[in-house]
């Protein structure tokens, strides 16, 4: 099929390419972030070099073909080089519209098909039985109160699925529900009726099957008859709060309010209900990029660090909306394991030079790319999420 006559929402193929490609001054700005091209120096894996890509086959009538889908599935979707460009290109667009164009052209490669199969069969991203979401439940000193909830329920955690099945992962949502259990917080958690948020299929470029995910997970939350929803991982937030109304429309969430785990925990140190112990540590705040950069949350969690009695909250050379990707984004991980695996370590040095000796995230997935990485490069330096490190320092239940 000829990649001019792909429809992409309104406008062609050719017609997006055309736009976004005069935009592009060539400056070269997009590459001095990109983590890809940092690693592996080849400038059609650059972001630049994908705006020209996505050009030519637009205008060329060129095939698209698995040499294409290389290029355009070799990226985290950080977004880092939509942060820096000075010419406004949308650089997100380009990459979300050539995943689209290629999975419906039966371009997705192998590796990524078999992850949407199993996500679409198995309800989550590791082919378990979707009842083994509740695994991070099983050590706990008590049931948590959330699964056998009743009355008016105030919120529901959407837990997700590194967090409920991948037991390095586990304290997560331990932490949060005991954090919940001493604020006095009335939640519900929805077990087995859980299912993966849908982001790993969008970022495979298949919105029809995430769409099915949306619907049902809004359905399940709906049952629960909480106003409000949190949610510890960045990915499941960005698909609730902007792809979940773009595809469902804004009355399918009509009367729900969508929160990450840190702003929730901001609110309850805001409205002094929750009391820490000193920490006397160097701690600096990793900005996932789905948190940070595209949600716009960076506040949050450094507020709730400040509040801890003598920590010092260091930045590190990237931060904020030009943090540095853990490497875990894009579904990269899936498709090149040795590329993904190889961009975490240059984060932590930079966490080193900061001067810390703990690296805060607020996403499941960062914590394990990155406590992956500590570990095989023999680096000293201990990560944790900010639902651990406000359980530790909980000084005692709210008054
Ligand atoms: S930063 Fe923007 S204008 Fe500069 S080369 Fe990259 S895409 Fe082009
Ligand atoms: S989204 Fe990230 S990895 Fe992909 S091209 Fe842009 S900077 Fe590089």
């Amino acid at each position: 099929m000829s990649s001019n006559s792909v429809k992409t929402s309104d406008r062609t193929v050719s017609q997006v390419a055309e736009e976004l490609y005069l935009k592009c001054i060539r400056c070269g700005k997009c590459l001095s972030v990109c983590p890809v091209y940092r690693e592996t120096r080849i400038e059609t894996m650059s972001p630049r070099g994908k705006v020209a890509l996505y050009r030519a086959i637009g205008e060329a009538d060129l095939e698209i073909s698995e040499i294409y889908a290389n290029k355009f599935y070799t990226c985290l979707m950080c977004e880092a080089c939509r942060e820096v460009c000075p010419s406004g290109v949308e650089l997100d667009v380009i990459l979300s519209r050539s995943r689209a164009d290629l999975a419906h052209s039966g371009l997705l490669p192998l590796l990524l098909q078999q992850l949407s199969t199993v996500i679409v069969n198995a309800g989550n991203i590791s082919d378990e039985d979707n009842v083994q979401r509740l695994g991070w439940t099983e050590n706990m000193a008590s049931r948590p109160v959330g699964l056998d909830y009743s009355g008016q329920v105030e919120m529901t955690y959407f837990v997700g699925c590194v967090s409920s099945l991948f037991p390095a992962s586990y304290r997560i949502p331990q932490s949060l529900v005991g954090i919940l259990e001493k604020a006095g917080v009335n939640y519900a958690l929805l077990g087995g009726e859980e299912r993966c948020c849908g982001y790993p299929l969008l970022l495979n470029g298949e919105s029809e099957r995430a769409l099915e995910m949306a619907r049902h997970n809004v359905e399940a939350v709906r049952a629960t008859g909480a106003p409000q929803v949190v949610m510890s991982c960045p990915s499941c937030y960005h698909m609730w709060t902007h792809t979940y109304p773009e595809m469902l429309g804004d009355d399918a969430l009509a009367g729900i309010d969508i929160l990450h785990e840190t702003e929730m925990l901001a609110e309850l140190a805001r409205a002094g209900r929750l009391r820490f112990k000193p920490w006397p540590a160097t701690v600096t705040y990793h900005d996932s990029c789905d948190l940070g950069r595209k949600s716009g949350i960076f506040e949050a969690p450094r507020e709730v660090l400040r509040a801890i009695p003598e920590l010092e909250l260091v930045e590190m050379a990237d931060h904020h909306g030009h943090s540095l990707c853990c490497g875990g984004g894009g579904n990269l991980e899936t498709y090149n394991r040795e590329l993904a695996q190889a961009l975490p370590a240059r984060r932590l040095r930079q966490a080193q030079d900061a001067g810390a000796s703990t690296i805060v995230v607020s996403c499941q997935q960062c914590k394990r790319t990155l406590a992956g990485a500590a570990r095989r490069e023999k680096m000293r330096i201990r990560v944790t999420d900010l639902a651990e490190v406000v359980a530790e320092q909980l000084e005692e239940p709210h008054a």
